[in-house]
Order: C-alpha cells, then sequence, then structure tokens
C-alpha cells in the first residue's frame, strides 16, 4: 500500500467510517497481510510491514483510528492505534477530555466528578515491542488491533463500547532491526533471535526503559505525552519478556518495598487488575501466572514505562512471558510445582509454541479490558479520587512516612526505655513487663514523627538567579513531559524572607501528581531490605534513589508553608527555555564561565566554526575574542548563555583545541556508550566511536587525543577488586555469519592486546578517561591505588567488605572535589553524584610521589543523600575520582557513573573538562 502522510490516512479512516456506517469494508487479517499468522513458528513481521497492516486496517475498520505521535529516533512515525466502538469514535474528543479533566482533578466537586465519569469511558494504554528482541510484545500488539477491529463477541463489542483502547508500539526502530535480523536466514530452523549487531534503541538499548522521568529519548517523550498531557489513561499495560524459568508469565501484583509516596488506591486497584488476568487465565486453563515474590519485579522504581505511571496515579501494569518464534519449552523446576500464594496454579514441563504466547497474551489483555469495561466509572472516578487526595495533602500539612522517621520511633523508645536489669540477668524478654515496656506509646508518634520541620514541603522554588540556571530549566522540561503543573514568576517576589527574581520556577505539591512531584525533589529512603536479620541484603530490582533534581544539580528552596507569588501557570506541557543570554559590549572579548553546561555547547559550536578560544591558566574559564561577536551573540541568546565582558585579556592563556575524541563501543552495543554518544551530541562533541580490534591495532595516538571508556567496558583485572558490575561479553556470530558492516566490531577488552596498546598511546601524550566501573583500567595499569572497602583487622584483613557489612547499590552520595584541579572546573567544592557499588580507593604510599592528584572523595561517614547506602561508614576519606600521570599523558578516572543514562547533568562537567587540548 501508497504510505499516505498521517492526515491523509487519518481522514481517508473518518471518510470510510462515513461512507459505509453499518456494512463494514472486508478486513484484512494478519495472515493475509504478512502472509503468516501472527504466532506462527520461525516468522517474524517488520516494522515496516506492521506499519503499512495498521494504515490498511484503519481504513477498513470502523473501530479504529491511526494517531501519529511522533518521530522515533531514527525517523520513523510512531504510532498509535485508539480502537472503539464507532459511536465512541465520533466523540473521542469529549471523552479525551474527561479522561484528563478527572486524572487532573483540578474540580473539587464530587457530583461533578461523579457525572463525568458516568458519561465518560475507561481509557486503556496496551503497548508493544519495547524491548525489540522481546518480540511477543509487538506481536501481541498486532493480534489485538485485529481482535478488537475483526470480532463480534459479546465480550468485544462490550469492551469497545465501555472503553477506549490505546494501542501503542513502543519501539518502531527495535522491531524493524530485530525482525531483519531473525529473518535474514532463509532457512527457518537457522533464525535466531540473539547476536543482535547494535543497540535495538539508537542510544539506550535495553534502558530505553529507564527513561521514562527524563524523557532524553524521543520515543519516551512521544509515550510521556499520549500518557501524562494527551489522554492520561487510567490503566496502562506494558508487555515484556521472559517469565521466570518454571513460570509462563510474571504479572501484578508484584513484591515489596512498594514506594511509599504512592496513594494507597494505585496499588488495591493493581490488586484487582492482577487477579482479573490470574483468574482469567485460571478459568481457561492456562496455568503458570506468577506473582508477587514470585518474580523480581517490585513497585519501588520511578522511571520505567510501567512504574512511571504510579507516581501519576496510574495503574500500571507489566507482565514477562516466556516464547519465541523458535519453539522452545517450559523446563522442569521443582520449586515452581508446588501451588502458593505466587503461583497458585503451577505449570507442567511441555513444549512451548509462539502461538501459546499469543494466547496468553490475548487472554491477559482481555482481562484487562474486560475489567475496565465492568468497572469503568470506577476507574474514571478513582483516578479523580487519587488526584483530589493528592492536591488536599499538598494543600494542609501533610507527612510522609520514610522508613528512616519510623526506625526513628523504635529508637527514641528504647533510648527511654533501656532494658531492666535484675540480679546481673537480663529481664526475661518473654515476660508481661517485658511485653509492656516493647508496647511504645502513642505519643512517640507526635513526638517523633509528626515535628513541623518533618512536614512535606508545600511547593518547590527554583530561583532564576542560580549558577547554572539553563540546566534547571531542562530539569523543569523534564517535569513538564510527564504533565506537571509549574509555575513561573513574572515579577521579583519574596517567601519565607527570600526574595527571588522573577523567571524562577516553583513547583507546588497541591496537584494531582503530586507523588512524581516528591519523587524528582526528595530523596529516597530505600527500606533495609534484608533476605533475614543479620543476612545479605536484597538488591533492589533498579535504582534504589535517583532523585532527579540531585542528579542534574539543580538548586531548589523547599517550602513548608503555603505561599503564592506573581506566579503564572505555564500552559500543561509547553516546553521552557532559558532566558536569553545577553552580550554586552566589550573591549578586549568575554569571559565564558564553565559552571553552566551549556558554555560547553556554546564553545564546541564556536570551534567547530573555526573561532579562536583561548582558556584563562588560573580557573580554566573560557576566553572569545571581541572578533567573534557575530558568531557569539545567537549561540549565547539561543543556549541562555551570558558571557561576562572584558576590559582587558587575561593574561596568561592558552589556546583551546577541539580533541580528537574517541569512544569505546562493542559488538552489540554498549548501553552507558550509547548514553554517553546522546550526551556528546547533545552538547556538540565530534567523536569517532572506536571497537576492540581497532584500540587493540595500535598506532591510537596519531588518530586521538582523548579516549573515552564508559561503565561497563574494562573488565576486572585479576587480583583487581570491587564493582565488574556491567561488564558481560555479548555472544558474537561466527565472522562468516556476520553482515560486513559489523565484522570490524568483534573482540573484547583484553589485558594482553588492548592494555599495552593503550600504555603505548598513554606515554605519547594521549588522555584515557574512566567512567564507573571501567576504573579497573587504574588496576590493570598498575597505579597506585587499593580497594578502601576491605577489612582492616581480623582474620579477612585486606579482604572486600562482605555485603553483609556494605552494600551501596545505585544511589545518590555527596562527594567532595578538589576545586582547583583544571578537571573540575567549573564545579562546587561538593556535588552529588549517582554511584553504584562503585570503586572506592585509597592511596597506595607511593601515590603522590607518583603525582596522583585526588579529584573526588568522600570526606562525610555519611554522604547518602538518595537511595540505601548500607554501612556507608565504610566510605570515609575513600577517594573515588582521581588523575595520574601516564609517560607523556594522564588517566582520569571517574568511578562514580558521571553519565548515568543521559541524566547526571549535575557532573557532566568533569567529563567534559577533560575533551579540550589546551595549546600554549
Ligand atoms: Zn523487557
Amino acid at each position: 500500500m501508497r504510505r499516505l502522510p498521517p492526515l491523509a490516512a487519518l481522514g481517508l479512516c473518518l471518510l470510510l467510517a462515513a461512507a459505509f456506517p453499518l456494512r463494514a469494508a472486508p478486513l484484512t487479517s494478519p495472515k493475509e497481510h504478512f502472509g503468516f499468522a501472527i504466532g506462527d513458528d520461525y516468522h517474524l513481521a517488520t516494522y515496516t510491514q506492521t506499519e503499512a497492516y495498521f494504515k490498511r486496517l484503519a481504513a477498513q475498520s470502523p473501530r479504529l483510528r491511526l494517531v501519529d505521535i511522533g518521530r522515533t529516533e531514527e525517523g520513523r512515525t510512531q504510532w498509535m492505534v485508539v480502537a472503539s466502538s464507532p459511536a465512541n469514535l465520533a466523540r473521542l474528543e469529549r471523552l479525551r477530555e474527561i479522561s484528563r479533566q478527572l486524572a487532573r482533578a483540578e474540580d473539587p466537586d464530587e457530583s461533578r466528578a461523579r457525572a463525568l465519569a458516568a458519561e465518560g469511558r475507561a481509557v486503556v494504554w496496551i503497548d508493544g515491542g519495547l524491548h525489540s528482541t522481546e518480540t511477543v510484545g509487538t506481536h501481541q500488539l498486532i493480534e489485538t488491533v485485529w481482535q478488537l477491529a475483526s470480532r463480534e463477541d459479546a465480550e468485544t463489542v462490550r469492551i469497545l463500547d465501555q472503553t477506549v483502547v490505546l494501542l501503542v508500539h513502543a519501539n518502531p526502530d527495535g522491531q524493524e532491526l530485530m525482525s531483519s535480523w531473525y529473518m535474514r536466514r532463509a532457512e527457518p530452523s537457522k533464525r535466531v533471535m540473539d547476536q543482535l549487531p547494535r543497540l535495538y534503541q539508537k542510544y539506550a538499548g535495553h534502558d530505553n526503559n529507564r527513561d521514562f522521568f527524563m524523557s532524553a529519548l524521543r520515543e519516551s517523550a512521544n509515550m510521556n505525552r499520549q500518557l501524562y498531557l494527551d489522554w492520561i489513561p487510567q490503566i496502562m499495560y506494558n508487555h515484556h519478556q521472559s517469565g521466570p524459568a518454571g513460570s509462563v508469565v510474571a504479572g501484578p501484583p508484584y513484591r515489596d518495598p512498594f514506594n511509599h509516596v504512592y496513594d494507597p488506591l494505585v496499588m488495591t486497584t493493581l490488586d484487582a487488575v492482577g487477579a482479573a488476568m490470574s483468574s482469567r487465565l485460571n478459568l481457561e486453563g492456562k496455568p503458570g501466572y506468577t506473582q508477587r515474590n514470585g518474580s523480581v519485579f517490585s513497585t519501588w522504581f520511578n522511571g520505567g514505562l510501567r512504574t512511571t505511571t504510579y507516581f501519576h496515579n496510574l495503574v500500571g501494569i507489566l507482565s514477562e512471558i516466556i516464547g519465541s518464534p523458535t519453539p522452545s519449552e517450559v523446563p522442569l523446576v521443582p520449586a515452581r510445582l508446588l501451588p502458593n500464594g505466587a503461583t497458585p496454579f503451577p505449570v507442567t514441563p511441555r513444549p512451548w509454541r509462539y502461538a501459546d504466547s499469543i494466547a496468553y497474551s490475548l487472554s491477559l489483555n482481555y482481562a484487562v479490558l474486560d475489567f475496565a469495561a465492568r468497572h469503568r466509572d470506577a476507574l474514571l472516578f478513582g483516578i479523580w479520587r487519587m488526584g483530589r487526595n493528592s492536591i488536599e495533602r499538598g494543600s494542609r500539612d501533610h507527612w510522609t512516612h520514610y522508613p528512616r522517621r519510623i526506625a526513628a520511633i523504635q529508637e527514641a523508645h528504647a533510648r527511654d526505655n533501656p532494658p531492666v536489669r535484675s540480679g546481673g540477668a537480663e529481664e526475661d524478654e518473654s515476660s508481661a513487663s517485658a511485653a509492656g515496656r516493647r508496647r511504645i506509646p502513642a505519643r512517640y508518634f507526635d513526638d517523633v514523627l509528626r515535628k513541623p520541620e518533618l512536614r512535606d514541603a508545600r511547593g518547590y522554588i527554583l530561583p532564576a538567579d542560580q549558577r547554572d540556571f539553563p540546566t534547571a530549566v531542562k530539569f523543569i522540561n523534564a517535569l513538564l513531559k510527564t504533565g506537571i503543573l509549574v509555575h513561573r514568576a513574572t515579577a521579583d517576589f519574596s517567601v519565607a524572607g527570600k526574595n527571588y527574581p522573577a523567571g524562577s520556577y516553583v513547583v507546588k505539591t497541591d496537584q494531582a501528581f503530586r507523588p512524581h512531584v516528591i519523587d524528582m525533589f526528595e530523596p529516597q529512603d530505600h527500606p533495609n531490605d534484608f533476605a533475614y536479620e543479620g543476612g545479605p541484603p536484597i538488591a533492589p530490582y533498579d535504582s534504589a534513589g535517583w532523585t532527579l533534581a540531585f542528579e542534574m544539580g539543580v538548586k531548589f528552596d523547599r517550602v513548608l508553608e503555603g505561599f503564592d507569588g506573581p506566579l503564572a501557570r505555564v500552559p500543561w506541557g509547553e516546553l521552557q527555555a532559558p532566558p536569553p543570554g545577553r552580550l554586552a559590549p566589550a573591549a578586549a572579548g568575554w569571559r565564558i564561565s564553565r559552571a553552566t553546561n551549556d558554555s560547553f555547547t556554546l564553545v564546541n559550536r564556536l570551534l567547530r566554526a573555526g573561532v579562536e578560544i583561548s582558556v584563562a591558566t588560573e580557573g580554566g574559564d573560557f576566553h572569545v575574542p571581541a572578533a567573534a561577536r557575530a558568531a557569539l551573540e545567537p549561540l549565547a541568546e539561543e543556549l541562555g548563555v551570558t558571557p561576562v565582558p572584558l576590559e582587558t585579556a587575561p593574561a596568561a592563556q592558552r589556546r583551546l583545541e577541539r580533541a580528537r575524541i574517541a569512544l569505546w563501543d562493542r559488538y552489540g552495543g554498549s548501553m552507558p556508550s550509547g548514553w554517553t554518544r546522546l550526551l556528546f551530541e547533545q552538547f556538540g562533541f565530534d567523536f569517532d566511536v572506536v571497537f576492540p580490534p581497532q584500540l587493540d591495532a595500535g598506532g591510537l595516538r596519531a588518530k586521538y587525543d582523548v579516549i573515552v571508556f564508559p561503565s561497563g567496558a574494562i573488565p576486572r583485572a585479576s587480583g583487581g577488586d570491587g564493582g565488574s558490575g556491567g561488564y558481560s561479553a555479548v555472544r558474537e556470530p561466527a565472522q562468516s555469519e556476520m553482515p560486513p558492516e559489523y565484522r570490524g566490531r568483534s573482540g573484547r577488552f583484553t589485558a594482553a592486546k588492548t592494555v599495552p596498546a593503550l600504555r603505548v598511546f598513554l606515554e605519547a601524550g594521549g588522555v584515557i578517561v574512566t567512567v564507573g566501573t571501567s576504573a579497573n583500567l587504574a588496576h590493570h595499569l598498575d597505579l597506585p591505588v587499593r580497594n578502601a572497602l576491605v577489612e582492616t583487622s581480623g582474620p579477612r584483613r585486606d579482604q572486600p567488605l562482605s555485603r553483609e557489612k556494605y552494600f551501596v547499590p545505585g544511589s545518590i552520595l555527596r562527594l567532595s572535589l578538589d576545586p582547583s584541579a583544571p578537571a573540575t572546573a567549573g564545579m562546587e567544592r561538593e556535588a552529588d553524584v549517582y554511584f553504584d557499588s562503585s570503586h572506592v580507593f585509597r592511596l597506595a604510599p607511593e601515590a603522590v610521589k607518583a603525582g596522583l592528584r585526588p579529584l573526588g572523595w568522600f570526606s562525610s561517614a555519611a554522604p547518602l543523600r538518595s537511595g540505601w547506602a548500607w554501612g556507608q561508614h565504610h566510605l570515609k576519606d575513600g577517594v573515588t575520582a582521581f588523575e595520574a600521570p601516564v609517560g607523556q599523558g594522564r588517566v582520569f578516572v571517574f568511578a562514580p557513573e558521571i553519565t548515568f543514562r543521559a541524566q547526571t547533568h549535575g557532573a557532566l562537567k568533569l567529563l567534559f573538562n577533560t575533551l579540550y587540548r589546551a595549546a600554549p
């Protein structure tokens, strides 16, 4: 079929609906369109074919409407198919408005909310294909569109009448790559899913499911717009693979911890939908559903496509199903055979076909849709109630119960009531008086938990005069992309005795999506979670802490009282630009501070345009000559960077030059490398991506000035310590099986070949920068540092600390920096960094003599800012960033994840500062 532009396709669809109101046009089945049925062994559809099918079916069916929700990173159109009854589609705008109004809950009148709930239709999101190797996702989506368009049974008709279904393709680029890769072999039995040559999302690969509070990727921004601005559905269902071995599918409810900032109704509605899903399978005789502790998924994290919904009062569902177009089997796992609360109806070993996965997925989708159809008005009213709860909590004094504060009650009571000793022996713990002593008087609740200073913030103010305001604006834009209500000051104002300039942003907590606001500004307090008392910690499913305002280094004030000012509402989702930078006349050019991240963008663009830039020997500020005014002015305006005019040029200066930058990657694609690539593009750094064969071939100094190794690039050295995390070798096909364009990417970093080549590069004056776990390079190069996280006495002396004593999963920690080092220019003395079991060093005695310079270290015994840091006192005085000379060159080691998922804007300058050459 000829490709129609989106509007033309929509017009055609409306035209057909109008022309054939009674008798629908014949519908094309998937088998007729693709040449195989969805679920046939050894067959996958590409996105090109899928897109054509959606267009074809939408043109034929009066139940479907096709909506273009934006471009993907590779430039494809991302489609959403809206399925509902023709009568509902005829008043779709009204139904959408009802859905949004109830979710935002700005009208406090309950009777009007009930009337809207009665008039509206439940809105349910079903997506597929986010993770492209999990091919059931895309294919159940195609089959679901087909079934909703073609089935005439009473249940389907009721679903279409009572609900609006948003069927969203979550990753078009990835389906095109994955399906073409699988189908490239003519012989079906030779087709394989794995060994994919590159990331299935251009920058993030699998991490595309960690981007939903940041919206750094186009696909996330497109979907967030539908979820939190355009539609705000009450239920969203996000499809994944694979179920735990010995099960068929994992789904809701999920294991603890759940996040204490949610409204309880979102979790109990999730329980109800989960029960509908598992009951449906049981009713149909389909075994193998597992829930709660039957799988690893929790509801703690924000940032997943599914999990960000909870912070917006949406019922988010994730399922993980088994299956592949290549036939497989359900293995024998004895521990899974006994029915229990996690797995009420265990599956037994059996062959498993792709069609089984599709049939299960359809049953689960129908369970969710049937639930929504039957409870339509309750769902619509429920999201209004949750929104009102949020607004009310944000309009008065309210205290969130954090684990640490609850522990403080027990500590205060224990302090006031030391154990009574009688006759030298401790009192029998089982006695009645001991029981009375353990009962904590209710006054501790008020005394400890209800202190005025522990109240939740009523709002947050981001002053416009902070040192890197353009980055604060990027943070505000991340909030706007997820439907948060933001205000902007139209004049100077003051709150609680502090003055704020016009242009400052205010985010109040009396809004429906209050949990998301709290989560983006406040520390996550991950509960201490252990297998048993004194036992090993249970790792969180993803990060333990991620407070975006901390990650981005944004300055804000928390306000505990109600406040107001000359505040204008920013229209929903309207992205903000920083105030234009102004160029004052200057005799000797301008000084540009490194405090602003976008100063680097500006400088990179000027260098690319051939402007000569120098740097002050002291402090490292950039100096742009007066002659460059014409080039500088529009950039300063666009980026919100205000250059400081100079009357005389700085005395001691060096000329700044672009460095020739190489960024490591590998066959299959590394996610940290991909995120770094995105940052380099955002900030205007030119670079080459290099693969192991190019590094091993040597001759690097002739080609490059700087080589960047993102986290996961460099494996542990023998005898090295800590943090191998993130490094896993990728399975590669034989060279003969590899498409020619990927042949130069094979192999991996090795001590035998890569390290000597890097040493030659360094000795000849090259610079190497390592991020995250690639700090392993310090040991490969025998730099004078040791693991700081070791036992200091006893029989295990010098052995790494056990997890029972020290465990810091992905969390935000406060780091002290040496502000006088060129590598920290533009940073303050302290910074919040994302730390994930990262390397922590102590210097060897010979370190200072060898010229090693610490750049960042923990000066506190309690550096945790957000997340979970068990045994954090062990970090004190540990060095986690340093530079060291090797021959004529230098190595910069940044062990924290300073480029993490392109979110950590507060630490990016540490990397950026190393990416230039300065000539005398
Ligand atoms: Zn997945």
